[in-house]
């Protein structure tokens, strides 16, 4: 595999980070997972805008790198990694100032890392009565107050979705102390009642997932759909007609099980069906 590191390419076997990297010591740092399918990016600006937003929010200086040297990064990495669905993955720490002390370094050059990682085919025709369905598990959200934040140090993501992968889950989905839905260890939840498509709204409990903006505006952008942003209590997540997660990974997947239990009747619900039609027209084309 090819690897971008502090501007060059090379193996990944080459690629060689100081142990004093605040990245390392202290998962001081900000990533992304920008989704591409066939050499198509789906909401590049978007995910930069969000990096952008992320490095300011917790001081670390911007790279000098524009927004068209990033397309140049990634598209070089699409062309010399070899895969028709992958994900480019970029990862910037505070940097090295080789020591380990708490304090931002005054001079330092942030560590800029990217390389690609293989992602989920992108559905063709969604078909609810094929697309087998994912599983999933419930449980508190122990993971810090500034989860709108794409941090690297995902401990408490990691140790979530450990906990629902070690009883066969494909992800975890979180409540807060309310008993109010928040969001997955690495995804947001998307819950359809009645016709309605809601989603919690954007706060420091979720990251402000580009997949999930993507599907509302195109929901909104088509329209036909009842789409809002609302607090959700748990016991509506466990008695809703259809679940979802989204990510840049996955895009939009319905979850057929709920801690052992299944969601409605257990099968892939027709508006996903619809819902991820609509975003599979729309996703490539807006903000790219
Ligand atoms: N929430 C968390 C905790 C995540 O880790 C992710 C993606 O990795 C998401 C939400 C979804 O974000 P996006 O759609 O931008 O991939």
């Amino acid at each position: 595999m090819i690897v971008y590191l502090n501007g060059d390419f090379m193996p990944v076997e080459q690629a060689k980070i100081s142990p004093m990297d605040r990245g390392f010591l202290f998962g001081d740092g900000i990533y992304e997972l920008i989704p591409s399918h066939s050499g198509r990016f789906v909401g590049f600006n978007l995910h930069l805008d969000r990096m952008n937003n992320g490095l300011d929010a917790i001081g670390i200086v911007r790279p000098d790198i524009s927004v068209r040297q990033w397309l140049e990064i990634s598209q070089q990495l699409l062309e010399r990694n070899e895969g028709t669905d992958l994900g480019i993955y970029l990862h910037i720490t505070r940097g090295d100032e080789g020591r380990r002390y708490h304090a931002f370094p005054e001079k330092v050059t942030p560590t800029v890392f990217a390389m690609t990682t293989p992602i989920f085919p992108f559905l063709g025709e969604p078909d609810s009565e094929t697309q087998p369905g994912l599983s999933c598990y419930t449980a508190q959200d122990k993971r810090w107050k500034r989860c709108n934040v794409k941090s690297t140090a995902l401990l408490g993501n990691v140790l979530h979705f450990q906990d629902s992968y070690s009883r066969g889950g494909n992800e975890c989905i979180l409540y807060n102390a309310d008993n109010e839905l928040t969001e997955g260890s690495a995804s947001n939840v998307v819950i359809v009642n009645d016709n309605q498509i809601i989603t919690p709204p954007l706060d420091e409990q979720i990251l402000p997932g580009i997949t999930r903006h993507l599907m509302i505006e195109s929901l909104r952008k088509e329209g036909g759909f009842g789409v809002s942003e609302r607090v959700i209590h748990m016991d509506e997540v466990r008695g809703a007609d259809e679940v979802w997660v989204t990510n840049s990974g996955v895009h939009i997947l319905p979850v057929v099980t709920l801690d052992g239990r299944p969601v409605a009747d257990g099968k892939v619900g027709p508006v996903w069906e619809k819902a991820r039609a609509c975003y599979n027209r729309h996703c490539f084309d807006l903000n790219v």
